[in-house]
């Protein structure tokens, strides 16, 4: 292939029409962090051409409910952030909840237990982080595979006492890839995390495996999330490669957090959509303020998502974390 062929296939690979999605956890409320990210990957998406999937993250029942996905779902309908295929629009909406997709991941985690490549772990808590386990610089606690060298009786006496998590087997190769907004990136599993869990000990399948699973069948070709998740990717990547799944791109975006660089969270709760929806009346000061927040305007403006869109340029997207001044945010 001449280079000006080459050049041209890139072009046009980069300009196909990209499917993205909204994967928002109901176990809390919208707040306008969650809608910051969401506006990026609906920018991103339709700037392409494309599409955007809702997908309710709902996989652990103890934090999440119907009734904040629901919220949640309306709130971004207002927000005019809207979604083509998934949750609350396709015939098979509840496909699009994880809460209903358990035996779709039951599928996959047997076929990483017959290829051998997941073994279960009995270790309780205080065994996991007692103050010899190995830890990443920044505390995070490296699994030491201790229950990947159990023998077969010493595991059978184990599984009577108490039901384990399950484990995938990592191994020491560099996972290398592209972020779309923080470039190369190449980390080992050994010295990030070492094995890590697949299925909790209440059967509950972990995030990890879910979202590869998902955004695979789901046929999602573009990740845009917050830059917290930047560290869970390599764990993902190495599940699309055991899974034999074609990973998505992906692009992390900064966080928005509060004055004391905190991630907004539920303590932030003026923050949260519902009241910034009675407080302003209409979405567009709202998507005006994410969109002077993510670099796109000068100062705030009223706009809609819409308007914003052909004025969407990424590489103005800042790289830091972002505070919301608060002096801009209207009670
Ligand atoms: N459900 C996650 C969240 O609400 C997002 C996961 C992802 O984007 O991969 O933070």
């Amino acid at each position: 292939m001449s280079k000006a062929q080459q050049k041209s296939g890139q072009s046009k690979l980069s300009e196909a029409p990209l499917v993205g999605r909204f994967a928002p956890t109901p176990s809390g409320f919208l707040h306008l962090g969650n809608v910051f990210c969401s506006l990026l990957a609906w920018l991103y998406a339709k700037r392409s051409g494309g599409k955007i999937v809702l997908r309710i993250e709902d996989l652990d029942p103890q934090r999440c409910s119907l009734a904040k996905a629901d919220a949640l779902a309306r709130e971004l309908e207002w927000l005019g952030l809207t979604w083509d295929e998934g949750a609350y629009v396709s015939a098979d909406s509840d496909a699009y909840f994880q809460s209903r997709r358990s035996d779709i991941y039951a599928h996959y985690f047997d076929k990483l237990r017959q290829a051998d490549l997941v073994y279960p772990c009995f270790c309780s808590r205080g065994e996991l982080h007692a103050a010899e386990a190995p830890h990443t610089s920044d505390g995070r606690i490296i699994y030491a595979g201790t229950c990947s060298r159990l023998t077969e009786a010493e595991r059978a006496a184990k599984e009577k006492l108490r039901r384990p998590a399950w484990r995938v087997r990592v191994t020491d190769e560099p996972i290398c890839f592209h972020d779309a907004h923080y470039g190369a990136q190449s980390l080992r599993l050994t010295e990030e995390c070492g094995d890590f869990i697949l299925r909790r000990s209440d059967g509950v399948y972990a995030y990890q495996l879910a979202v590869v699973i998902d955004d695979a069948l789901m046929g999602v070709t573009q990740v845009v999330r917050g830059c917290d998740l930047l560290s869970s990717t390599p764990m993902q990547l190495y599940l699309y490669k055991l899974l034999g799944f074609t990973p998505p791109s992906f692009c992390h975006i900064p966080l928005l957090t509060d004055a004391e660089g905190r991630r907004l969270a539920k303590r932030d709760g003026d923050l949260e959509i519902s009241l910034l929806r009675k407080a302003y009346g209409a979405p567009e000061p709202i998507i005006g303020l994410l969109a002077y927040l993510a670099g796109q305007l000068e100062r705030p403006e009223p706009l809609s998502a819409a308007e914003l869109l052909p004025l969407f340029d990424a590489a103005k997207i800042p790289t830091q974390n972002i505070v919301v001044p608060r002096e801009l945010i209207h009670q």
